[in-house]
């Protein structure tokens, strides 16, 4: 392992009993798991190369309880991790040995639809799907669609201002969030954001959206809802080159066209899939661009015809509109299932999230593809293209010597080079454990005091989730200093660091 996990004392038994005895006071029996057996399940998320048994996993059914769990866990000093479905990617959720792992699987309901106002109220461990599910009736959808929506929870989903395909027109998790309820770390309700649009005040609700289970555990969201439109189409196009693709994905912007989705895979992504759910790809293509649009009838009409000119003007192969409804959707599975797809085809692979600025994509592209050759591991790529959101799968093999740390250390250049071009470390997965040490490249010491000053604020004896998100200066010092360290300190893009 290369990563540098948290350091944690060892847990100590006598504190152990202490809580699981004070624990079991207030929460039913099947609400605290304390037998080895039953705490490996949420060893750890998504990132599942780092493993941590918790001290002792709680699964609380009611506000009232998280409020106990909370104060009980202040008042012994006991840190706290709050987890959602644990399809993280960056180990936010991952356990700490002396710690509680506070699960939020048991708030699954929707406590009210607002069709007038196009709002819901949801409990954090509601699934994104679920929350669409239950409001089309009403002929409305929540946008933010992370491909894991299936699984995981709106409370994660905030937690790491998740984004999927819909939110180059339709924003972030951020964006789509009215009003959420937080238990402090003392064990405090606050309300924070507002039913009205622009609350008075700091614009906290933005500060805690991504802030990674740190700053507060959500106990309940307000979603903005959007009317499902009366239409919604989508042109495949394939090339015979990844950087004329990637041209492409800045060409159909410029043209002033939002797409509700523009998504790009490379070749090894393209065929895994295909092998994986027959999504009727064009399989000998080098890429393929998927642009979904969105709107009236006349509007969509009048933007397929926009969008494959541009396609064809850009060197398109071959550019497909999908027949029916039927199609739409298989080309939307073969790229929603393109994570598991490549993960039959390597025994394991490494997901990256870099955002970059959408012109630089076919120079990233290519320079990934060099990475990729010097590090000797295949990169697979598929990703959110039209916001730039970069996912390089990296393939490799555990169980060879070297070729985890080979993977991270290959994944650390590949964000460092995002970060060089202007762009950003994450683009939805979150720091978590993860990116620790690119957060030293990508912010300045003096920007790095102003997160922990933030963190002090609201968890002052670092209590919530510790020793993720934000680097301490030793931590920085440590990642600097790194021999294997493939980049350079460019922070902020070009080292072009206009301040003094
Ligand atoms: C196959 C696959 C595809 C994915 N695709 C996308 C994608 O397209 N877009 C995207 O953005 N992400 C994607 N992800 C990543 C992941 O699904 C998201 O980050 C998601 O929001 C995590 O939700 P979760 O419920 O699983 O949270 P968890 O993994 O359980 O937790 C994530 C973080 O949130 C914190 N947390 C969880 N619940 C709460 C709460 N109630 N209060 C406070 N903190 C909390 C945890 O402490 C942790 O830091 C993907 C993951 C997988 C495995």
């Amino acid at each position: 392992m290369s990563l540098v996990l948290p350091q944690r004392p060892e847990p100590d038994p006598q504190l152990r009993s202490t809580l699981v005895r004070a624990l079991r006071d207030f929460l039913p029996p099947d609400a605290v798991l304390e037998a080895e057996e039953e705490r490996r399940p949420y060893e750890c998320d998504g990132l599942s190369a780092y493993r941590q048994l918790p001290m002792v996993v709680v699964l609380p059914r009611t506000v009232g309880e998280v409020r106990q769990v909370m104060r009980l866990c202040h008042s012994l000093g006991v840190p706290v991790v709050a987890r959602g479905a644990g399809t993280g990617l960056s180990g936010g959720a991952l356990p700490l040995a002396d710690g509680v792992l506070l699960s939020l699987a048991r708030f699954k309901s929707i406590l009210d639809i607002d069709p007038v106002n196009r709002t819901a109220r949801v409990q954090p461990g509601v699934r994104n799907l679920a929350i669409s599910e239950a409001v089309a009736p009403h002929g409305l959808y929540y946008a933010p669609d992370p491909s894991s929506q299936i699984a995981c929870t709106i409370g994660g989903n905030v937690a790491e201002n998740s984004g999927g395909v819909h939110c180059l027109k339709y924003g972030l998790t951020v964006h789509n969030v009215l009003k959420i309820r937080l238990v402090t770390v003392e064990g405090e309700i606050i309300e924070v954001g507002a039913d009205a649009p622009d609350a008075p005040g700091y614009d906290l609700l933005a500060l805690l959206i991504g802030s990674e289970g740190m700053l507060g555990v959500v106990v309940e969201v307000t979603v903005r809802l959007l009317p499902l439109p009366e239409r919604a189409q989508v042109v495949l196009a394939a090339f015979d080159d990844v950087e004329k693709a990637g041209t492409a994905v800045g060409e159909i912007i410029a043209a002033g066209i939002i797409p509700a989705g523009l998504e790009m895979m490379d070749g090894p992504a393209i065929q895994a899939a295909e092998d994986f759910v027959h999504a009727g790809y064009p399989t000998a293509a080098r890429a393929i661009l998927l642009c979904e649009v969105d709107g009236t009838n006349q509007e969509v009409s009048e933007h397929i015809l926009q969008v494959r000119a541009v396609l064809e003007r850009c060197g398109a192969t071959e550019v497909r509109t999908a027949g029916d409804e039927a199609e739409r959707l298989r080309f939307w599975q073969g790229r929603k299932s393109a994570f598991p797809a490549v993960g039959r085809i390597s025994p394991d692979y490494y997901c990256m999230d870099g955002t970059i600025p959408r012109r630089h994509l076919p120079e990233v592209l290519r320079r990934t593809a060099e990475l990729s050759a010097e590090y000797a591991l295949p990169v697979a790529n598929v990703f959110h293209a039209g916001d730039g959101n970069m996912h390089p799968l990296i393939l490799f093999d555990a169980n060879k010597p070297g070729e985890l740390e080979r993977a991270e250390a290959l994944g650390g250049a590949i964000l460092e080079l995002c970060v060089e071009v202007g762009g950003t470390i994450t683009g939805e997965h979150g720091v978590g454990i993860e990116k620790i040490g690119q957060m030293c490249v990508q912010f300045q010491p003096e920007e790095l005091e102003q997160f922990r000053a933030v963190k002090r604020a609201f968890d002052p004896r670092e209590l919530l989730n510790p020793g993720k998100g934000v680097p301490t200066p030793r931590r920085c010092s440590e990642y600097r200093a790194l021999p294997d360290r493939h980049g350079h300190d460019h922070v902020h893009g070009h080292g072009e660091d206009p301040r003094p």
